[in-house]
């Protein structure tokens, strides 16, 4: 279980990430509001589903990428939700139930499996860019 002092940091991070994340949507008016009333962020954020048709390579790069910060934008603002709404049970693997790793946390604070569940569902659904960037550039320092 987490500390309050690391729960306070993982709120700090997913609320920046949040930010950035929105940014490099393009919703660069997009107000932070309540984070604590996930049901009016939610109506504002509309996903486009991945069976979408594209009409170039163009477009399926741009969609590609919406599609990707899109996915993280949800997968933070579950995060957020998670931590308000049951804080004890934070940071832990939804697969094994044990403590995700906090260096792991820190580094992607919205995920909710610990490391090695992480790499058996890359290996489960063969998609190779499911892995994060920010944990392959890190592990190559
Ligand atoms: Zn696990």
């Amino acid at each position: 279980m987490l500390t309050e002092e690391q729960r306070t940091t993982v709120e700090r991070l997913l609320i920046r990430e949040r930010e950035q994340t929105l940014d490099a949507i393009g919703h660069h008016d997009a107000e932070v509001q309540d984070l604590r009333d996930p049901a009016g962020e939610l109506s504002q954020y509309r996903f486009h589903p991945a069976d979408l048709a594209t009409e170039s390579q163009e477009k399926e790069k741009d969609f590609m990428i919406t599609s990707m910060e899109g996915g993280r934008l949800y997968a933070i603002d579950d995060a957020l939700r998670r931590l308000y709404d049951d804080p004890e049970n934070f940071g832990k693997c939804a697969r094994c139930g044990r403590d995700i790793e906090w260096e792991r946390l820190e580094v992607i604070p919205e995920t909710t499996l610990c490391a090695e569940h992480a790499r058996v569902l890359d290996e489960e659904t063969g998609a190779a860019d499911a892995a994060d960037p920010r944990e392959a550039s890190r592990a190559g320092e």
